[in-house]
């Protein structure tokens, strides 16, 4: 597919038409100074003066020059970057008018972006009225944070009217480079916990555990987290009222010293180019080297924090104008990490030249067991994959079949070895009844678990034993028994708390296997073709239920063979969505439409 990519910044815009099959640039259009003096620039060669102003216009003005370079290719999508999504969109989505009143109304969010974002989506579709525009959201990819990493400690209640929360930005950038780091190490994403820092003139950090952003620096705004170019990232928050009252300063003075007069160009007193700093701070200067000691102090105090986070770390990632250029700076964030077990290679780290033919390089030695890479980033080319991505699936779909839901209460599957400690050597489960995948039941035998703070005293467990054991509680039971146990599919128990577990035979402790179950979709590799989707894919489902507006985000699909239509929920989520016996769900589409499948189900 060719598709055109825009992003509309508050006073530039970047544009170009991406092949997703190639990932060449077909055409690339570059304006700048959009609000005084513009310029628009073609394939970085040809420049032309525009004598318009603003978004709407200089567009208006671009768009038939845009074609006219094009001549014969045809576009088949528009890809506008959005920055802010905030609880509305966790994925790219198909623009109508809906879609627009959200992006406005959450303007209050991202004042300098989401408006301009919406002016170039609105002029947009007047111009290209027969093609489809999807937005992509900065904001998107994190999603997935845990509530423990998006909720600030302040007031629930003021926090609920205002949607005050962790966001998160750059994830763009943070989802293609962590794939990209996958790809070149030849590891499904789904089994790496991954560190991404982006460092350009905006630096933001992510924890990225088996491909799900599970903490990220920016926050509620860009300004949290990591020391930018003019953005001075965490700061006590107390010093913003020590600022207004020792300093007179008003709402929009703080605003300004905090976002456009801080981060490396506050401490350097020389401006927020890393490559002047890094400069200066060679030739002598000391407020240029503190700007850049503080610069990688905060950075390494985050990958600490993140590699806790996840409970260890598979690859540490380097990328935007700062990481993927400077050796000096990733040697300053990643120096003195073998406590972690990532060794870093000087020479290879000094060597380094990022480039389209060689988008990813490691820097760390070979013995080393966490991977450091510098990995070159390409949002508009991410941002044409994802929209191309939801047009393909959108066109492959046109019937609605329903999905039978399930709840699942608290269970355990146990290994032999575990269920012989519990019940006595040669023990062997037997069968209370049969349940609806084929070949599992319910046994006659229950234990006890016993947790920190509480315990249950009959837990079912359910057969035929596995390979690992395994205890699926609910929130509600995670804060009964005192167990943090994070949301998992069924089998990733690595690093995963343990707990007490009382049998007839012995009570034993489990060092891990407490896990939350991620709520997911069995079905057969037929019926994933049916819905034109693979396995391990996240997905949405609308509930048939009398509230048509009920939608379970965040479902994991897993297929095998061996599987029946379902989808497993527990009983919490059963609770709170008032699910009773037969009820079913359908897929969702990306749009929010019911999703349509070529096939009926049989
Ligand atoms: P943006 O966040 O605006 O997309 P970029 O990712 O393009 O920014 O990064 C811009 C930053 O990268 C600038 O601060 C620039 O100085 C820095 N940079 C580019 N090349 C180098 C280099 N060789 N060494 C250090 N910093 C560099």
């Amino acid at each position: 597919m060719n598709i055109l990519v825009i992003n509309c910044g508050s006073s530039s815009i970047k544009s170009a038409v991406i092949s997703t099959e190639t990932g060449d640039r077909l055409l690339v259009m570059d304006i700048e100074r959009v609000l005084d003096q513009p310029t628009i620039t073609f394939n970085q060669l040809e420049k032309i003066d525009c004598s318009h102003t603003g978004h709407k216009d200089v567009l208006a003005y671009s768009f038939p020059l845009l074609l006219e370079r094009l001549k014969s290719t045809n576009l088949d999508a528009i890809g506008h970057r959005v920055v802010h999504g905030g609880k509305y969109f966790d994925e790219p989505t198909l623009i109508d008018t809906n879609v627009e009143e959200k992006i406005k109304e959450l303007e209050i969010l991202a004042p300098l972006h989401n408006p301009v974002n919406l002016e170039g989506i609105k002029i947009s579709k007047s111009f290209f009225k027969e093609i489809p525009h999807v937005a992509v959201f900065d904001t998107a990819f994190h999603a997935t944070l845990p509530r423990r990493a998006k909720t600030y400690a302040l007031p629930h209640e003021l926090m609920k009217k205002h949607n005050i929360q962790r966001y998160g930005f750059h994830g763009t950038s943070h989802d293609f480079v962590s794939k990209e780091a996958a790809q070149f190490l030849q590891r499904d994403i789904k089994e790496l916990r991954i560190i991404t820092c982006h460092l350009g003139n905006g630096c933001s950090m992510a924890a990225i555990e088996y491909g799900r952003s599970v903490e990220t620096s920016m926050g509620m705004t860009p300004l949290e987290g990591l020391v930018m170019g003019t953005r001075s990232g965490d700061i006590d928050a107390g010093l913003l009222v020590y600022l207004q009252e020792q300093e007179g300063l008003n709402a929009n003075e703080i605003d300004r010293l905090l976002n456009k007069e801080s981060g490396i160009k506050g401490i350097s007193g020389v401006g927020n180019d890393m490559r002047d700093v890094i400069e200066k701070a060679s030739n002598g200067d000391d407020q240029c080297r503190l700007a850049i000691q503080v610069f990688a102090h905060r950075i390494r105090k985050y990958i600490g924090a993140y590699a806790t986070v996840m409970g260890g770390v598979d690859a540490i990632v380097f990328t935007g104008g700062v990481g993927e250029n400077s050796a000096m700076i990733r040697h300053r964030c990643t120096q003195r990490l073998d406590f972690l077990g990532a060794m870093l290679n000087e020479d290879k780290n000094n060597d380094i030249q990022l480039n389209k033919d060689t988008p990813v390089e490691a820097f760390s030695w070979n013995h080393s067991r966490v991977h450091l890479l510098a990995v070159k980033t390409d949002e508009q080319l991410s941002i044409a994959r994802q929209t191309s991505k939801l047009i393909e699936k959108d066109l492959k779909v046109n019937s609605i079949p329903a999905i039978p839901v399930a709840i699942s209460a608290r269970h355990i599957h146990l290994d032999q070895e575990t269920l012989e400690k519990l019940f006595g050597k040669g023990y062997q489960l037997t069968i209370k009844k049969p349940l609806s995948q084929p070949n599992q039941f319910a046994a006659n035998e229950t234990v006890k678990v016993i947790g920190p703070k509480n315990s249950f005293e009959t837990v079912r467990i359910l057969g035929p034993v596995r390979s690992k054991t395994q205890l699926e509680i609910s929130r509600t039971d995670e804060f009964f028994l005192g167990i943090d146990a994070p949301i998992r599919e069924s089998g990733k128990t690595e690093n995963s708390p343990g707990c007490i577990l009382e049998g007839p035979n012995d009570r034993i402790q489990i060092k891990e296997g407490v896990i939350c179950a991620w709520r997911h979709i069995h079905m057969t590799p037929e019926d994933a073709q049916i819905f034109g989707v693979e396995d391990r894919d996240i997905v949405d489902v609308k509930m048939n239920s009398e509230d048509r507006s009920l939608v379970f985000g965040n479902v994991l699909i897993r297929v095998s063979p061996k599987y029946k239509l379902e989808m497993h929920i527990d009983t919490d989520e059963g609770n709170a969505a008032e699910i009773t016996r037969g009820a079913t769900g359908v897929l969702l589409s990306t749009n929010g439409e019911a999703r349509l499948t070529k096939k009926k189900l049989k």
